[in-house]
């Protein structure tokens, strides 16, 4: 387990105890965090450190996993479309399925929710739990982590009946909320400095790692670490590396990303991208398996420059994760991107191929520039997008929302 008291080293000792300050007001609360799935995505990610830090600060947190049918995470996976502003066409007896498997939920969990202090609700999938507990005693907060700025109505329209009667509900970032009759607060993902994916790294194992694939570690580096998917355009990033490769003639690109066996959209990607890159063998197409997070972690710190050319984002950890590691990302101009990088300081916004070429130029020639931006890419992270940012929002929260009806609150 990793202790609260490690984290001073990184974010300083007045952060550590302003949060032991916070959770003095919510000693003992009961606080129950409820989503669909105990590893993989972000949000599992997330609630597996979050929820033993806040045990850790003499908080009752707990998390609960509904569970689900297959036809369940359909119904659930065309909302989570829908939702992002896809036209899904969801079948009345997918809903039904949805109501019934929250229902059999509500049943499991009726005690642990109705006694609870406070109720984090993560996502659409147990969104309408809320509907079976008319006598709850706590506050409910829906965590949205998606962008619902432009759904697809009649989705929204079904899931906001239930939404409504939360108490409150958090998005990740301003563009991507929906007005509701209840307080809004926005609270970003946040990285874990401490997990394998983010640790200090020995050089050595950094360079191996790179040599173990293949890679010329005398010569630059270019990384893009992301799924292959459209929208990460691993299309446009070949194509700013062959505008370079004519001018840098030892130039190497990394393209890192896993693929699920269930998504044949990323084969098809996959396979476009390797017929792109045909012969050349200073292109590294590495397939990862997910749990390589040490892996990915060598990747972002042996690379010389770090891209995330995505067409279309939310919150994109990877550019944080690099930045994290002093590197200035070059990110496209979308998205959540676009609060995570601050062009020209801490990186750059790109919107096109030729662009990305640029950039990534302007980068490999200036050394003391990019060590300059990237310092401040690590320092803008340390203060915004740490975990221990994300606990300190979350236990504000708690208070606002616990104690709204007094009109002093003593930190
Ligand atoms: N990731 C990984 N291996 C891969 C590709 C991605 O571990 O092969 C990780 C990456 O480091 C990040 C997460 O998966 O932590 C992807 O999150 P992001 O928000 O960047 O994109 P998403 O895949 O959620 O759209």
């Amino acid at each position: 387990m990793i202790e609260l008291e490690s984290y001073k080293d990184i974010v300083g000792e007045d952060v550590i105890s302003y949060l032991h300050q916070l959770a003095n007001l919510l000693k003992g609360k009961r606080v129950v965090h409820v989503n669909s799935t105990k590893t993989g995505g972000g949000v599992a990610e997330i609630l597996n450190r979050l929820v033993p830090l806040m045990q850790q600060l003499g908080i009752d947190a707990h998390w609960a996993v509904i569970k689900g049918s297959d036809d369940f995470f359909k119904c659930t996976k065309g909302m989570h479309n829908a939702l992002q502003g896809n036209h899904v066409h969801i079948p009345k007896s997918l809903f039904e399925k949805y109501e019934e498997t929250n229902a059999e939920n509500a049943e499991l969990f009726k005690d642990e929710l109705n006694d609870a202090d406070i109720v984090f609700i993560h996502d659409p999938q147990p969104a309408s739990l809320i509907k079976f507990f008319p006598n709850r005693k706590g506050k409910w907060i829906w965590r949205c982590h998606i962008d619902i700025s432009r759904p697809l109505r009649s989705t929204w329209k079904y899931l906001r009946q239930y939404i409504v009667n939360y108490d409150a509900s958090v998005f990740s970032m301003v563009d991507f909320a929906q007005t509701l009759p209840h307080p809004l607060y926005i609270i970003p993902p946040s990285i874990d400095p401490l997990s394998d994916k983010n640790k200090d790294l020995d050089e050595r194992y950094v360079l191996e790692t790179y040599k173990g694939f293949g890679v010329d570690i005398e010569s630059p580096i270019v990384l893009q670490v992301s799924r292959f998917d459209r929208f990460k355009d691993p299309v446009g990033v070949i194509y700013a590396y062959k505008l370079l490769k004519k001018s840098i003639g030892n130039l190497q690109l990394v393209l890192a990303g896993g693929m699920a066996d269930d998504d044949p959209e990323g084969k098809v990607v996959y396979d476009e991208v390797k017929s792109m890159v045909e012969d050349d063998s200073s292109v590294h197409l590495l397939l990862l398996p997910p749990d390589a997070n040490i892996i990915v972690n060598a990747l972002q710190r042996g690379a010389d420059i770090v891209l995330q050319k995505s067409i279309k984002e939310g919150f994109g950890l990877t550019v944080t994760e690099a930045m994290w590691k002093a590197k200035p990302v070059i990110g496209g101009n979308v998205g959540g991107i676009k609060m995570q990088i601050t062009n020209h300081y801490t990186g750059f916004l790109v919107d096109t191929p030729e662009g990305t070429a640029l950039r990534t130029r302007y980068l490999l020639y200036h050394k003391d520039e990019r060590e300059k931006m990237g310092a401040k890419a690590k320092e803008f992270v340390r203060r915004n997008f740490l975990i221990t940012r994300h606990l300190r929002d979350y236990l504000t929260l708690m208070i606002s929302l616990i104690y709204s009806a007094t009109n002093r609150i003593e930190l």
